[in-house]
């Protein structure tokens, strides 16, 4: 069974094609998210043939403001795609000036998701765990929502957990101590590692998506399972997660 690898930046690596490669070779599941859709396209050509390699259509909540322009591609792209990420909100000090703006294009997103039956959604929720819980609620139709690096307080993991949201967590995460509280008040069964490189890091350099390991040593420490049961537990629940059926158009296919 193959490492997983639920959210991590492929293209903004500094060699995204030998990154690629690297995970393609290890035979891993890796969701590479984009962070504009201007991205995807180009992005796209990451998924080395024949590997495991997603790609999701994104619209960071950090570019939210400056891209928000790009809506209308990212509606455009939608039916490439079974993946949407990394998408969410920011109320950390430096973008809680844009989180009006945030706000409209997040909404705007889990529509166009809604309108096209649903997506494998990977959120970002950085210092506005509730008001993305609140978007979330009001459009149940957007899909199945991910949350990436999801360090709220053990109430709000309770919360998403009710909503049916899953969770996608890192070492760093899990090696702070808010991180680990909320971990300890996740399902197992709705968990799935993650890197976040090359802003999540390993040992001080950016994480490749092979580094996904130290996550599955810590979730094993956490749960006091070995290797083997953890690496069998986040196969299971990618198989649950991902749709049955891969998102074929006329686009894609051309
Ligand atoms: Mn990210």
């Amino acid at each position: 069974m193959a490492l997983i690898d639920l959210h991590c930046h492929l293209d903004l690596h500094e060699d995204p094609f030998a990154t690629a490669d690297e995970a393609a070779a290890a035979g891993m599941y890796v969701l590479s998210v984009t962070t504009t859709p201007s991205a995807f396209k180009g992005t796209r050509r990451l998924e080395r043939p024949g590997s495991r390699i997603r790609t999701a259509l994104g619209l960071h909540p950090e570019l939210a403001e400056s891209r928000r322009r790009e809506l209308p591609l990212f509606r455009s792209l939608i039916c490439e795609t079974a993946y949407v990420g990394e998408v969410g909100l920011d109320g950390s000090r430096a973008h809680r000036g844009s989180l009006k703006v945030q706000t409209e294009v997040l909404s705007e997103i889990l529509s166009i998701c809604a309108e096209a039956g649903g997506r494998v959604i990977s959120l970002h929720s950085r210092g506005a765990a509730a008001a993305l819980l609140d978007l979330l609620e009001a459009e149940p139709r957007a899909g199945r929502s991910v949350l990436h690096w999801f360090s709220a307080t053990p109430s709000l993991v309770d919360r998403a957990s009710r909503l049916g949201c899953w969770f996608s967590v890192g070492s760093q995460m899990l090696g702070s101590r808010t991180g680990r509280s909320a971990f300890e008040a996740m399902p197992a069964h709705r968990i799935l590692p993650e890197t976040d490189g090359p802003f999540g890091t390993v040992a001080g350099r950016p994480a490749r998506p092979t580094d996904v390991t130290a996550a599955y040593d810590m979730i094993g420490q956490f749960l006091g399972q070995d290797r083997d049961a953890v690496v069998a537990m986040m196969t299971r629940n990618l198989r649950t997660l991902l749709p049955s059926q891969p998102v074929v158009t006329p686009e894609a296919a051309a």
